[in-house]
């Protein structure tokens, strides 16, 4: 699993951000995407690393037939900690995202399809619920390139 550490020492500080233009990018969400996912943003400012793994996840989604299943998209690039935490979100690098926010609260039970949780795992992504604090709703790089 990826570490805040890890990212530290690779991208630096997210509080200073003076590299952020180095691994950060607005990627421009092909429309075949969108179309099938309404939910989806068409410009997502994530890190470079995210856009492969992204795009898997978001195909596998649509090639199994569960677009209905995403029914909020609550975000990725976004610099903060982990809640009650003092390390680093992997959301500070763009390379976390979290989806159907309202049904899979921090702490909570997640109400996230399991389907839905292999489309992204399949593309390379951690997901947040097998964590001893459940995190539903995130997922993250499983690795680093
Ligand atoms: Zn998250």
């Amino acid at each position: 699993m990826v570490t805040s550490s890890q990212c530290l020492k690779k991208w630096g500080s997210p509080s200073t951000r003076e590299d952020e233009g180095a691994y950060m990018v607005v990627w421009d969400v092909p429309e075949y995407i969108t179309k099938a996912i309404p939910e989806i943003p068409r410009r997502i400012y994530c890190n470079t690393q995210m856009i492969v793994p992204l795009e898997t996840a978001f195909l596998n989604i649509i090639n199994r037939g569960l677009t209905n299943l995403i029914k909020t998209w609550d975000g990725c690039f976004d610099i903060r900690r982990k809640r009650g935490r003092n390390s680093w979100s992997l959301h500070s690098w763009g390379i976390a995202l979290d989806i159907n926010a309202a049904w899979n609260g921090l702490g909570k039970v997640p109400q996230m399809p399991m389907q839905l949780v292999e489309c992204f795992t399949d593309a390379g992504f951690w997901w947040g619920g097998t964590w001893k604090r459940k995190d539903g709703m995130h997922f993250q790089l499983a690795y680093l390139n």
